[in-house]
């Protein structure tokens, strides 16, 4: 009998703090049972540099530069499922306070004002990726198919969305596991 070919899926953080990953890794040991039926592509626990074709892609945090612009629209052209995780990529959460400042008014409270700062100036190397003026949740860039909110979202929460695509259902979160902190 021929073995249930792998869902594939692929994960990225773009302007997030990696606690969307971290609670992602919180499944524990229902990850091994998971990763029963599930192969890792791109993702920060692969060495996978580029997203391949998928069928589910997890996006943590919003956009903020030309990088994060590149890394999504890779994941929406080769992922059939793409999903937006946690509150930074759902409406740009935290770093997304510094759309109340003009661009340049961050950087130099950042590099030339800011406490402890030697040598100040704004770095300008061309390896940096180049800053959007302000950070954008990621359906402002691409169509997005499911968003699971929380900062982060709960082990729970993953399970049960990534359970039911996995069945082939359509997701939804029972009232107790939303929340939005
Ligand atoms: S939603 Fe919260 S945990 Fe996730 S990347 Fe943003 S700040 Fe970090």
């Amino acid at each position: 009998m021929m073995n249930k070919p792998k869902i594939r899926i692929a994960t990225t953080s773009l302007a997030g703090c990696f606690g969307c990953h971290m609670s992602f890794l919180d499944m524990d040991e229902r990850l091994v049972a998971l990763l029963e039926q599930v192969e890792l592509n791109r993702s920060p626990l692969t060495d996978i540099k580029h997203c391949g074709p998928c069928d589910i892609g997890l996006i943590e945090g919003g956009v903020c530069n030309a990088e994060n612009v590149h890394v999504l629209r890779e994941f929406r052209d080769n992922c059939k499922i793409l999903i937006a995780v946690g509150a930074c990529a759902i409406n740009g959460g935290v770093p997304s306070m510094r759309n109340h400042f003009t661009l340049r008014e961050c950087l130099i409270e950042t590099y030339v004002n800011g406490v402890g700062v030697e040598n100040p100036q704004i770095p300008v190397d061309v390896e940096l990726p180049l800053l959007l003026d302000k950070v954008h949740p990621i359906h402002d860039i691409v169509r997005v198919d499911y968003y699971l909110p929380g900062c982060p979202p709960s082990p729970d929460e993953f399970l049960q969305v990534l359970g039911a695509l996995l069945e082939g259902k359509e997701p939804a979160l029972p009232k107790k596991l939303i929340h939005y902190d």
